[in-house]
């Protein structure tokens, strides 16, 4: 296994900037101004490392903010690599069939956006891994425990000889938590994509129904406005079902609605919402069973939504007339 373990520091605007994937209007998270990587074997040992700092394109001018967490100057920017020139520089020392690994889940969106960008192969890393995952499994979080590598290697007691949020030396510090992790056992282990969303979708609900997965696509709304996304048959007779008009938020990235089968009564159809690699939208699907709470918590919810929906309209009819 060619396990790369890396990080970035990235520069961004004080205004958001968009660009257009296959169609579909993305926010850019961040432009890459520094990338440090090592390449660990099994054991957690260092065999190699790589940094490079980048010059940006877009957001040309280093943020305050981000000069002040990681050091950088406007001078380190400008002398800089070229964007493409230096993250080609990374997927070559890194390797077509390297796995990424990272303190996280933030930084292969930000890399993947940016490869786009410069017009190299966004589909690189094929497969990336997020350590915090096999962190928790090995050390149960704590009431009060911070997530940030540096309070995790003061909780090692790993030595900190070097700032933080450098990149290179934050893959060191990474590296040296890995090397307390059981890190093949948790790589061999770590679910896929799919896995996972199916995970957070189902969230130990057994009664959930007809579990599927709508991987990689472009359009949020998929979900009620793609046919295959959208065309739900009931688990009992097979019947389609018809959705409700309103589909309400569940949990940060998901939504459910209410459906009925002419047959069986109704159901509900629930969806969760994955962007992992910063491009893509990828779905999860099940069909519920009503219970006397569901149907309570979705009659109060939906009475809410239409609720504040009609007040913002009302709002909005009222707004040009307080103009003029
Ligand atoms: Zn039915």
């Amino acid at each position: 296994m060619n396990l790369i373990v890396f990080d970035l520091e990235w520069n961004i605007g004080y205004k958001p900037k968009t660009f257009t994937y296959h169609g579909a209007e993305l926010t850019l998270r961040g432009e890459i101004i520094q990338i440090g990587a090592v390449r660990i074997n099994a054991r957690g040992d260092v065999l190699d490392t790589f940094e490079v700092n980048l010059r940006p394109r877009i957001f040309r001018k280093l943020q305050h903010h981000i000069a002040k967490v990681t050091g950088l100057s406007q001078g380190d920017l400008d002398s800089g690599l070229p964007m493409r020139e230096g993250l080609q520089k990374f997927i070559d020392w890194a390797g077509p069939d390297a796995e990424l690994a990272e303190w996280g889940l933030d930084d292969v969106p930000v890399l993947k956006q940016n490869l786009f960008l410069v017009g190299l192969d966004e589909r690189w890393p094929a497969h990336w891994y997020d350590l915090q995952r096999l962190f928790l499994q090995a050390y149960p979080r704590k009431e009060g425990e911070g997530m940030t590598l540096e309070s995790v290697v003061d909780r090692l007691g790993i030595p900190k000889e070097e700032p933080f949020h450098h990149a290179l030396d934050d893959a060191l510090y990474t590296a040296k938590i890995c090397r307390k992790l059981p890190l093949a056992e948790g790589l061999a282990a770590y679910p896929t994509e799919e896995e996972q969303l199916r995970e957070a979708l189902l969230d130990a609900d057994a009664a959930a129904r007809d579990v599927r997965v709508f991987m990689d696509r472009l359009d949020h709304d998929d979900y009620r406005n793609a046919e295959e996304l959208n065309a739900v048959f009931c688990p009992e007779c097979g019947a389609r079902l018809t959705h409700d008009e309103v589909w309400l938020k569940r949990g940060n990235t998901g939504y459910y609605t209410r459906s009925t089968c002419p047959y069986c009564g109704h159901w509900y159809v629930r969806f969760k919402l994955s962007r992992r690699d910063g491009l893509h939208w990828s779905f999860a699907r099940c069909t519920c069973p009503p219970t006397p709470e569901a149907d309570a918590r979705w009659k109060k919810q939906r009475a809410a939504f239409v609720e504040r929906l009609r007040r913002r309209q009302a709002r909005d009819a009222q707004g040009p007339a307080d103009e003029a």
